[in-house]
């Protein structure tokens, strides 16, 4: 049977799944993923922590996560308390959880592109009308373009990555505020990215404005991936509106068993952040240094260009056992921040090639 004679959904009719090629290379920068995995301490108290929830596996888990809220508010600091946390399977399900407590048949969220490619998914899957706003030239957003946008398109929900993704590009935190305070629309800032950048959390914000929320994750910085936990800061109410919309014990109790550890271990996890920015940093450097167009970046990865070809050269770096990410604007390849060896490897697949740029 092929899908084309089901009875799917018209707007889904040819759409792909989702995602960046999973292939096995010895270097893999595509994903944004923090290159070092957790100690061997550290994945066995993850162990331990699962077979102490193993015991109950016959019992649904807490449907509240209650203790990993209290755990993830202790984490953010700012008076937050359980009421303020909602976590769900990775961030990307925290903004689902949003859209469809907030977006729907008839309402609008705006963002601004180019930014993180998933976007349109969650508002596809909630049959919202996906906006994406020229960003300004350089990337950059500021107040007045934000706020020149809601008043074209009157949305419900505003997405603003932050650093965003894949530009790197950051958003000071004195817009944030100027939009909060002039629009009732949910702002969410998607702070993915946000233990890489120098720039202050929105978190700070929160107090002032109920209808701001912090969109958090385990994924990168945390080096927590593949555990699939993502979290929110925001007024109770808000969290009370998610608490409608997911599916009942939506966190597992292995995924909620992990995460405590995780969150146990934040300083040892989190030690490479200031080395992976650097990384990137000294890549962007190097980058400049061999005439390559390079989009100045506040997260752990890099935009770079401009070439003629693209695709060719994310080919040609793949068929150099590097793998990096075929995003963004026209002519640009993103690439994470690796390991020094990884870093290296990148470089010297990319002089071997010594691609053609544009001017
Ligand atoms: C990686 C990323 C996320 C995180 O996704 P998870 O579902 O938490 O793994 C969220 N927003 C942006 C912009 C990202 O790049």
């Amino acid at each position: 049977m092929d899908i084309e004679s089901l009875p799917l959904r018209d707007d889904l009719v040819g759409e792909e799944p989702y995602g960046a090629p999973q292939i096995v290379v010895p270097t893999v920068l595509n994903v944004n993923e923090n290159p070092y995995p957790p100690s061997e301490a550290v994945a066995r108290e993850m162990a331990e922590a699962v077979v102490a929830a193993a015991t109950t596996l016959n019992r649904y888990p807490d449907r509240e996560a209650t203790a990993l809220r209290q755990d993830l508010a202790a984490y953010l600091g700012h008076g937050l308390s359980v009421d303020n946390i909602w976590v769900a399977n990775g961030s990307n399900e925290i903004m689902l959880h949003l859209l469809t407590a907030f977006g729907g048949p008839g309402r609008t969220v705006l963002t601004f592109a180019p930014t993180y490619s998933m976007y349109p998914e969650y508002a596809r899957n909630t049959l919202t009308k996906f906006v994406a706003y020229p960003r300004r030239e350089d990337f950059s957003v500021d107040a007045g373009l934000v706020l020149g946008a809601i008043d074209i398109h009157e949305p419900t929900v505003i997405l603003l990555a932050r650093p965003n993704n894949p530009t790197g590009t950051g958003i000071p935190l004195e817009a944030i505020d100027q939009i909060c305070r002039q629009t009732e629309a949910i702002v969410v800032v998607d702070e993915a990215y946000q233990e890489f950048s120098a720039e202050p959390s929105a978190i700070s914000l929160l107090d002032q404005h109920p209808r701001l929320v912090v969109s958090r994750t385990m994924s990168k910085a945390f080096a927590l991936a593949g555990g699939r936990v993502g979290y929110m800061a925001a007024d109770p109410a808000i969290v009370d509106a998610c608490r409608i919309v997911r599916l009942p014990y939506h966190l597992s109790a292995q995924t909620q068993a992990v995460a405590r550890v995780a969150l146990r271990h934040a300083d040892e996890l989190l030690a490479k952040v200031a080395e992976l920015a650097a990384e990137a940093r000294a890549f962007e450097d190097w980058a400049r240094g061999r005439g390559y167009d390079v989009v100045p970046s506040q997260a752990n990865f890099s935009l770079f260009g401009r070439f003629r070809d693209r695709h060719a050269v994310w080919q040609g770096l793949l068929d150099r056992g590097v793998l990096i990410r075929e995003t963004g604007p026209d002519g640009y390849l993103r690439a994470s921040a690796g390991t020094p060896e990884e870093m290296q490897a990148l470089k010297d697949a990319l002089d071997d090639m010594n691609p053609e740029k544009e001017s």
